[in-house]
């Protein structure tokens, strides 16, 4: 601002001077000779502003209204006047020059303009005192500061206001995040500002709102995983203690009373095995079902669910010979499914059947396509299961009477384990049921 408040200054100066000595040389120029030409300019006092001075073409001071003033009777009209901005005058028409006068004592700007006086060439010389410039230039710079001091005050104000506005909606989200953030609600709170919904800040709550839905909803399908894993963890291993506790207090009996009568160790000898069978059992289904969470894609294979069907057969028939299990099959082709998460799902369902069923078991084997899917429908006429436990048979652990269940050998994860294979090979599982007259599973997976 500086540099500039100063040039201008100058250029106002400059022009004035030049405006007035160009009035002057017009009020002066045609006087019909030098002394007329004096008095002219004696009488232009209203366009004097400080020092005039003409100089002839001889370089000799025809006037000067200052120095006479100032000499007095010594002034010599002679005087050869050989300043830098006469000289420029009398060379280039005209002549600028900032200097300090030894005669006034005092730093002066000059402006000498050349004019034609009656085929000679004379000097019109003003000069003007370069405090009058200083104090212009102060004056100028002050006004200049004032105004630009308010006008920056001015906009600072325009922008915290269009900032204020314009970061609204950000202070509304943060407003609205805080409470959850210092941890006085646990759900996140829905986000609320006050612009349109195509606003950009308007586009970015309802992202935000819909993020923390998802988060939500995450959080509460973890919370009811971990759940589910503490209650899993709780029955594995209450299911697991039994056993061992009936082991551990068998063993002891042997151990304490070594007199025993043969039938009854023998008896015991024998629960100890059949309790290891079972943890044995119990630990095999544990680390199946841990297995089938990730089945690698490389085993899954092409596989004739028939023939996977005969082998379950073949293996249900080595525990329950008389059972009668007929098969009808009309689906042509393979599945792409792990065969051996195949038999194991199918050789549970058919087990159940012979398990739950009075000895001889019927049981009946549907293999059939519909639509793009392979349905496997394995009916018995069995005990059935209970309309208010249908629901829950899949669940981990369930069974509809643990005592009989037990005594069958079974822990409650077999149809679990059946489902978690059929879900994943995107399949799945419905079972249907009359008390006492006997139940129907249905699989279906699909052939691609
Ligand atoms: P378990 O090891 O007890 O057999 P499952 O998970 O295989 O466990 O079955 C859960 C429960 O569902 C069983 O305890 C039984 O009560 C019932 N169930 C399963 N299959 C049948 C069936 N075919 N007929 C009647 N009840 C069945």
């Amino acid at each position: 601002m500086y540099p500039i408040a100063t040039q201008t200054v100058h250029n106002i100066v400059y022009s004035m001077m030049s405006d007035r000595v160009d009035e002057l040389i017009e009020k002066i120029s045609d006087a019909p000779d030098d002394e007329a030409l004096v008095q002219r300019l004696k009488d232009q006092k209203s366009l004097i502003f400080f020092r005039v001075s003409v100089i002839t073409d001889q370089r000799t001071v025809l006037y000067d209204n200052y120095t006479k003033r100032m000499l007095g009777p010594r002034f010599d009209k002679n005087l050869i006047f050989n300043h830098p901005e006469v000289e420029e005058a009398f060379e280039e028409g005209v002549g600028y020059y900032e200097g300090f006068s030894k005669l006034l004592n005092q730093q002066f700007i000059y402006l000498a303009t050349a004019f034609d006086f009656h085929g000679k060439t004379y000097v019109l010389r003003t000069a003007f005192p370069y405090k009058f410039v200083a104090d212009m230039t102060h004056d100028f710079k002050m006004g200049f500061l004032g105004v630009s001091f308010a006008v920056l005050s001015l906009f600072s104000l325009m922008i915290w206001f269009v900032i204020q506005y314009l970061t609204r909606p950000i202070h509304q989200i943060i407003t609205a995040i805080k409470p959850f953030q210092e941890g006085i609600v646990k759900t996140l709170p829905e986000i609320k500002v006050d612009v349109s919904p195509e606003d950009d800040f308007g586009k970015l709550a309802s992202t935000l709102n819909a993020l923390s839905a998802k988060i939500q909803s995450q959080f509460d399908s973890l919370n009811k995983l971990l759940e589910m894993r503490k209650d899993f963890i709780a029955n594995a291993s209450h299911e697991l203690k039994t056993p061992i506790t009936v082991i551990r207090g068998f063993a002891e009996t042997l151990h304490d009373h070594p007199d025993l009568p043969p039938e009854t160790a023998e008896n015991i000898t024998e629960k100890i095995v059949q309790n290891s069978k079972r943890m044995t059992s119990l630990i095999k289904d544990l680390l199946t079902l841990s297995d089938i969470e990730n089945i690698p894609q490389s085993r899954l294979i092409e596989c004739d669910i028939y023939s996977i069907v005969q082998d379950c057969i073949s293996t249900v028939r080595e525990v329950y010979p008389e059972a009668n299990i007929v098969v009808q099959n009309t689906f042509e082709g393979n599945i792409v499914a792990d065969p051996s998460l195949m038999e194991l799902a199918i050789g549970n369902l058919l087990e159940n059947a012979a398990k739950y069923s009075k000895s001889p078991a019927k049981i009946s084997v549907i293999i059939e396509q519909e639509g793009d899917f392979l349905k496997l429908k394995i009916a018995d006429q069995g005990i059935g299961i209970p309309e208010k436990d249908l629901e829950r048979v899949f669940e981990r652990f369930y069974t509809v009477d643990k005592a009989h269940s037990k005594k069958l050998g079974g822990s409650g994860l077999g149809l679990s384990i059946v489902r978690t294979i059929v879900e994943k090979h995107f399949g799945k599982i419905e079972v249907s049921s009359i008390l006492g007259k006997g139940s129907v599973f249905v699989v279906k997976l699909p052939i691609r």
